[in-house]
């Protein structure tokens, strides 16, 4: 029952979440690669509820099968463990390419494979757009701006990358990825969507990747110190996953083919960010001040006026997906601690 989180089940009979029925006319083939991922399970209970048929493609680096099993079985569900720097081939009408890993200690595990996950995983997904002749979005990221030079940022600013820092890996490989969308688009005509995503929290987000939310939910949670990093003036802004999932399903089925920002331009301190988290879980633990990290950006906020034209925008209240957040970890937090004791 919890895995469903605050998924509604079906009928009495029924032991999957409730899907839409939609005509065959209407009703997508869509391939999710990354599927079994934070964002990308949550993306595949919205296609699912929608009443599409539904591929999930992951090879379980940071995703977990547990984040898909309510479906498995389903008839309009597919799960394939396959690494996407493998060529596919399968027929389908639309592509979500979400696979890669997404924080800093994953993409760093190993730089070489994360490389070749967004360049040559990118080119056999986009091989296959072109193939099935299918339309293909890109689950890009706000790390191509780099260390910005300009607040807030918009599609047209170029970023500021390190080609050769730990981080290149992905921030290059992410930008690579945009080039190759475009020159398909281009040479071979696919129609492709690109979304450069900003911080996103919510249920499902690995517990250990080390950003802030995750960290400071965590330390609440045990009652351990909530660390913050110099004075913790610098500030972040960090949008709820549903309200991601609606922008790139907005994206998707857009006209728009050239890069939106998906992001909450709400901006807080992490001193604010520590005290709030720190409230909700009604915790004892004190904020202790550590060193500041070198290269730590001060600022990062999207404009998101672009997104706004197409009629989107951040609508979970922080608190409320904090709640849900919290609530995602404590559960975890239970059921590890109960396995131990097994
Ligand atoms: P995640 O790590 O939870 O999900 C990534 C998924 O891709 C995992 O299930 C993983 O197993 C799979 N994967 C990795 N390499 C693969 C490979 N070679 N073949 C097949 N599957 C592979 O991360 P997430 O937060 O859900 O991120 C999803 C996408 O969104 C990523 O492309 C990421 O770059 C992008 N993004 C996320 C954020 C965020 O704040 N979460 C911000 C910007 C961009």
């Amino acid at each position: 029952e919890k895995r469903l989180g605050n998924l509604e089940k079906g009928s009495e009979d029924s032991k999957y979440p409730k899907v839409k029925f939609l005509m065959e006319k209407d009703r997508k083939r869509i391939l999710v690669t990354g599927g079994a991922g934070f964002v990308g399970s949550h993306l595949v209970d919205r296609l699912m509820m929608d009443g599409h048929e539904v591929v999930v493609m992951d090879n379980f680096f940071t995703g977990r099968k547990r984040n898909v099993e309510h479906w498995i079985g389903h008839e309009n569900f597919e799960l394939l463990n396959h690494d996407v720097v493998e060529p596919l081939y399968i027929e389908v009408d639309q592509i979500y390419h979400l696979a890669s890993p997404a924080s800093p200690p994953h993409y760093m595990y190993n730089p070489i494979k994360t490389i070749k996950t967004n360049t040559i995983g990118t080119l056999n997904m986009l091989g296959l757009a072109k193939r099935v002749n299918g339309r293909f979005l890109l689950a890009s990221t706000s790390e191509v701006y780099g260390d910005p030079e300009v607040h807030p940022q918009n599609e047209e600013y170029w970023g500021h990358v390190n080609p050769i820092g730990p981080r290149a890996c992905y921030d290059e490989g992410k930008r690579v990825a945009e080039t190759m969308s475009y020159a398909y688009a281009k040479q071979e005509h696919v129609q492709v969507r690109v979304a450069r995503i900003f911080n996103t929290f919510g249920p499902r987000m690995h517990m250990s990747d080390g950003r802030v939310v995750s960290n400071f939910i965590l330390q609440s949670l045990q009652d351990q110190p909530i660390t913050v990093f110099g004075a913790g003036k610098q500030t972040r802004s960090f949008q709820y996953v549903s309200d991601l999932v609606n922008g790139l399903v907005m994206l998707m089925n857009s006209n728009i083919s050239t890069p939106v920002n998906l992001g909450n331009p709400e901006e807080h301190s992490i001193l604010e960010f520590a005290t709030i988290i720190k409230n909700l879980v009604g915790c004892k633990s004190d904020v202790v001040h550590v060193k500041e990290q070198e290269d730590d950006p001060q600022r990062r906020r999207p404009d998101i006026t672009k997104a706004m034209g197409m009629g989107w925008q951040p609508k979970v209240p922080m608190i409320e997906g904090l709640n849900r957040t919290i609530e995602y970890f404590r559960q975890e937090l239970f059921q590890s601690s109960h396995n131990q004791k097994m």
